[in-house]
């Protein structure tokens, strides 16, 4: 699709980010996914790769560029019954991939939003409500099949293409277009899920109290904090918490900790279906404002991370705060099992706002609280967040692949990962 084409408006834009690419490619498979990689390398223009179009960083459209869009490799297909392995398009959306895992009693942690895609998700990490209980995303992934910047169709699991399938789960973006997934889901019955309101004016104490009942919670209990800025003085926080039982006595347990952690203004609790939670939102693409995030994972929310916390929600830089548990079973991996490396943070936090100056002046006092970021959440273009999302060994080694992967550095759409480093320029 071109523009002028009929339909070149709905494709044109991300969820969130506005584009006008020169040309957008919509192969239907594999082979023609070769096609337009190999096209689109023999263009002197931008290339940006697209699945569902949620990315945050908005860097799956571009101006002038070209777009692959593998939004019609959305196949969710069970492989075996006996070992729960499924193959998945990276164009399906999670909703669709919870309701077609609803039948078997199974579910794959996603994240909290039904939109988002399994292409952009699975090759960065995948922080979800079932988080702390069976990991990242990237950790039920058994195999990949993706097209590299050469053109070749490969297949990478933990004995082919061993290096790539290590690459992949944290930095896939950078090494290829994933064509199919293959992963090993969960046994999930109903889970229970909360939504509660709490007055959090006191908000660095609330903040403190919320992370050590998270941090102290049993694994089958993970917690999503979201926070504005003040309202008549007051600040608000909702948290969604899901817990993986069916049993109310046992939710309910897990729920008390966090409803006594301040004034409760509202509470909901239900026992839902996987799918109820991560449901499937309108699908239209109208790059919805256009946001700057700012985003870091934490080890713990010490007292000093949570008064700046407090400083940035009350001084009005975020119009979205966001904090998610993640620890538990994420931290049974080792840090250098795949190339999603921070393996010890207990919290991914994410600022939106409104204006890049004033959210960076407000948000880089505080960088010193984080051990890396995630890069699904960042929005930042300076060259060194690629050092926070990639700690030197991890850095080295993504290097050496992508010299043997893509030395000509055809993927370089999201976190660019430069097959030789590019000099920080720092001030
Ligand atoms: C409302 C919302 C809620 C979110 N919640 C969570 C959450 O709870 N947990 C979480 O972990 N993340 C969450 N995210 C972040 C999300 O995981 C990322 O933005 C992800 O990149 C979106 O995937 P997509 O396929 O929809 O994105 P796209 O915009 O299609 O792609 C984003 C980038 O991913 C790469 N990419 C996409 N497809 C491929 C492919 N097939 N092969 C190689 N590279 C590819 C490209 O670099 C592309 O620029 C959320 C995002 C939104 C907008």
């Amino acid at each position: 699709m071109e523009p002028g084409d009929a339909l070149y408006p709905a494709v044109r834009s991300n969820y969130l980010r506005a584009g006008s690419p020169g040309l957008v490619l919509r192969p239907r498979d594999a082979r023609e996914v070769a096609e337009a990689v190999t096209f689109a390398r023999s263009q002197p223009v931008p290339l940006s790769v697209r699945s569902a179009g949620h990315g945050i960083s908005g860097r799956s459209t571009n101006d002038g560029g070209i777009v692959v869009d593998v939004s019609a490799l959305d196949g969710i297909e069970v492989l075996d019954e006996t070992s729960r392995r499924v193959r998945i398009g990276p164009g399906a959306r999670w909703g669709q991939v919870a309701a077609a895992l609803r039948p078997y009693g199974w579910a794959l942690s996603s994240g909290d939003y039904g939109g988002v895609g399994v292409g952009g998700l699975t090759t960065t990490g995948g922080i979800g409500f079932l988080g702390r209980d069976h990991g990242l995303t990237i950790d039920h992934l058994r195999a990949a099949e993706l097209v590299l910047a050469d053109g070749t169709h490969v297949r990478a699991d933990e004995t082919e293409n061993a290096d790539l399938f290590w690459a992949v789960r944290g930095a896939g973006f950078n090494f290829g277009v994933v064509t199919a997934f293959e992963f090993e889901v969960d046994d999930v019955g109903d889970i229970g899920f909360a939504q509660l309101a709490l007055d959090a004016t006191d908000t660095a104490g609330f903040l403190r109290r919320w992370g050590a009942a998270v941090e102290a919670a049993p694994r089958d209990t993970t917690s999503f904090l979201v926070m504005g800025g003040p309202r008549d003085g007051r600040v608000v926080a909702q948290l969604m918490t899901a817990v993986n039982s069916d049993d109310a006595g046992t939710i309910l347990s897990r729920l008390r900790p966090l409803a006594a952690l301040g004034p409760l203004l509202g509470q909901s609790a239900q026992i839902l279906p996987y799918p109820a939670v991560v449901s499937l939102p309108d699908a239209a693409h109208h790059a919805q404002g256009e946001p700057v995030t700012r985003s870091g994972l934490l080890e713990h929310v010490t007292p000093a991370f949570a008064a700046d916390a407090e400083r940035l929600v009350k001084g009005g830089e975020t119009f979205f705060f966001q904090i998610r548990a993640m620890g538990g079973a994420t931290a049974d991996v080792a840090p250098d099992a795949t190339a999603f490396a921070h393996r010890s943070a207990n919290f991914s936090v994410v600022a939106f706002g409104a204006s890049r100056a004033r959210l960076d002046r407000a948000w880089d006092p505080m960088q010193h609280h984080f051990t890396g970021i995630y890069p699904s959440f960042e929005t930042d273009p300076r060259p060194e967040r690629l050092l926070d999302a990639y700690p030197p060994p991890t850095l080295e080694r993504l290097r050496a692949l992508k010299r043997r992967y893509d030395p000509e550095n055809v993927f370089r759409d999201n976190f660019n990962i430069a097959p030789e480093p590019v000099p920080v320029v720092q001030g």
